[in-house]
This record gives structure tokens, sequence and C-alpha cells, in this order.
């Protein structure tokens, strides 16, 4: 039997984590950024999980949940309902392990997203026309075949597995004082920031989300999840709820979280287009969050070392010629 991390989430779960998912995914560089806040004696650093498997940092957390399961339950398959990056995480693990996935999607996803959930082998099934309907298809499932619910952010294995990147940041860069962390369900945040902060409390953590549909950030203000309206933002990897019945990540980042602060379409359009001049790389509006944070002259924190990680690049082409085409 593997023991499963309970109501509190420590650090050993998170080192755990790390033993178990090392042959599944990279350890991704840490670069300094060049041409930002050229301020004297500070120094900002990109952690490129633009660079793991998959493209984004989702496979850390879905190898953690995927391995941990018995026998048993590894062979009766997994489900989720995620049609993004998580979704494709749990795609590809399953497809290494050679287990099953069936990935539940709306009518309403787009053929791009479902085309390739197929190609890494997993089964599409079709229900209804909101992520809503497709979630308790993924119920149904684990109760009727037995399926687990890999769940995108509100699972300890996947808060776990998530946290290893905050293992790597302090091997790599041990003076480090502030981490901004792009934020949607908050696995990511949590799970860093409990690595870090069990190092040295005194590590600062900042959430970066979007200005439009910052369901975190008015949760946090509110006391209490809750509900928005989702709206068109290039970060579309930080759209979705944070879930009703939140058991973890609502208490963790606002346990962990120093600040979250929202940042407008501009901004992260920018930082799209920084990280295409100065460093060649293509990232995800979700990712460009935190350089756009850094961007904003209305983050003025003090810092020596500071790190921004860029957690995917799954974009259209389309999104970056355009961005190329305005701001190069
Ligand atoms: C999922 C995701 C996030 C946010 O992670 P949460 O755990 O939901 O807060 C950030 N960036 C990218 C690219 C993502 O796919």
């Amino acid at each position: 039997m593997v023991r499963s991390p309970h109501e509190h989430i420590t650090i050993r779960d998170i080192w755990e984590a790390r033993n178990r998912i090392k042959p599944f995914v990279r350890k991704t560089p840490l670069i300094p950024a060049t041409g930002l806040k050229e301020q004297t004696s500070s120094q900002i650093h990109l952690k490129l999980e633009n660079l793991q498997k998959t493209h984004t940092f989702k496979i850390r957390g879905a190898a953690n949940k995927i391995l941990s399961l018995s026998e048993k339950q590894k062979e009766l398959g997994v489900t989720t309902f995620s049609t993004g990056n998580h979704g494709l995480a749990v795609a590809f693990v399953a497809k290494v392990l050679g287990i099953r996935a069936v990935i539940c999607v709306s009518r309403r996803v787009p053929t791009a997203k479902i085309e390739s959930i197929r190609k890494l082998g997993a089964e599409i099934l079709f229900c209804g026309n909101s992520q809503d309907d497709a979630e308790s298809m993924c119920y149904h499932l684990q109760d009727e075949k037995g399926m687990t619910v890999v769940k995108p952010f509100d699972d300890p294995f996947v808060i776990a597995g998530q946290g290893t990147i905050g293992l790597e940041i302090m091997e790599q860069l041990p003076r480090v004082d502030t981490v901004m962390i792009p934020l949607s369900g908050g696995g990511l945040l949590s799970g860093v920031a409990l690595a870090l902060k069990t190092n040295d409390p005194n590590i600062r953590v900042i959430g970066v989300s979007m200005e439009t549909s910052p369901v975190m950030y008015k949760s946090l203000k509110a006391g209490k999840p809750v509900v928005l309206e989702e709206q068109e933002t290039l970060a579309d990897s930080l759209l979705g709820g944070i879930g009703q019945n939140n058991r973890y990540t609502f208490q963790m980042v606002q346990k962990y979280a120093d600040d979250v602060i929202l940042i407008p379409e501009k901004d992260i359009a920018h930082g799209i287009a920084y990280m295409l001049r100065e460093h060649r790389f293509i990232v995800e509006g979700a990712a460009a969050t935190s350089i756009g944070a850094l961007l904003d002259y209305r983050f003025n924190h003090e810092f020596q070392e500071a790190v921004a990680l860029i957690t995917g690049s799954n974009v259209d082409l389309d999104v970056i010629l355009d961005i190329a085409h305005s701001h190069l």
C-alpha cells in the first residue's frame, strides 16, 4: 500500500514525489533573464518549464498521482475532464505506463485540442455541452468502472508533484528571495511555496493571474471559493474555477501567497513578446503573466534574486504571430 498524504501535505511528500517522478520528468534549466528591470544588484531568473515534457509542468503532478496508484487501480485506468495542459499530461503519463486514460470533453472543446489528446493515445468521451457535464461523467466512470479521477490541482499528490519545482529552484539558486508563480487552481503555487518556505519562510511567493476572471484572487478576497464567468484572455490556461468544495489549494494559497497580483492583457502580450525577442522562446499567455508582473510598474517589491516561473508553451502559432507583428 502506498501511503497517501492526508490533510497536511509536508515537504516529505514533495521529496517522495521527486524520487517517484524522476524517470518521467526533466530537471528544467534556470537561466538569467536579460534586459528585465535593470536595477543594480537585483537579478531575475527564469525557470523554464516550457522545456518540460509535454511543454508544461503539469506532467509532474499527473505523474506523481498516477505512479502512486495501486496495481489494481492502474489496471482500471484513469480519467480527467481537463482538455488543457493537465489533460495532455495525464494522457502522456498513461501512455508511457500503458494505462487506459479516458478524457471526458464537452462538445464545445475545439477540435485541435481533441486531436492532440487523441494523438497521445487517450480515449475521448464526448459528454454534454459544458465542463460541468464532462466533470460529472468522470465521477460516473469512477463509480461505475472504478477509474481514478486525476484532478487538475486539488489533490495532495498533484500538489506534491508540482512542488518538486520548488526543490529544483532551491538547488539551482540557494539565495532565491522572491518567486513569481502563475496562479489558477493553485496546485502549482501550493506545492512550490511549501517547498520554498519549508527551506526559508522568508522567501516571498507572489501569485500572478490575469485581470479577467481571476477566480483564486476573488476567492481570497471573499474568504471562500467564488464562481466567475470566464472571459477571453491570452492566459487561457489560467481559466477555470477552484471548486466550491475545494479541500487543499484554497487554504494553502491563503496561507502561503504573500501577495497575488493581476496582470492586464497588454502586459501578458508584452511578456510573450519579451520571451520571443530576448530569449527566442515561445511561451503561452499563462506563463507570460510572471514576466508581465515584472514589467509592471506597480510591482515594486524589493528583491535581490527573483525567479519567474515560465510554466508552459502550449499556444496557437496564430497568437504568437499576431503578437510578433504588433510588438516586435
Ligand atoms: C495549470 C497551469 C497554471 C496554473 O496552475 P494551477 O495549479 O492551476 O494554479 C499555470 N500555467 C500553465 C501553463 C498551466 O497549464
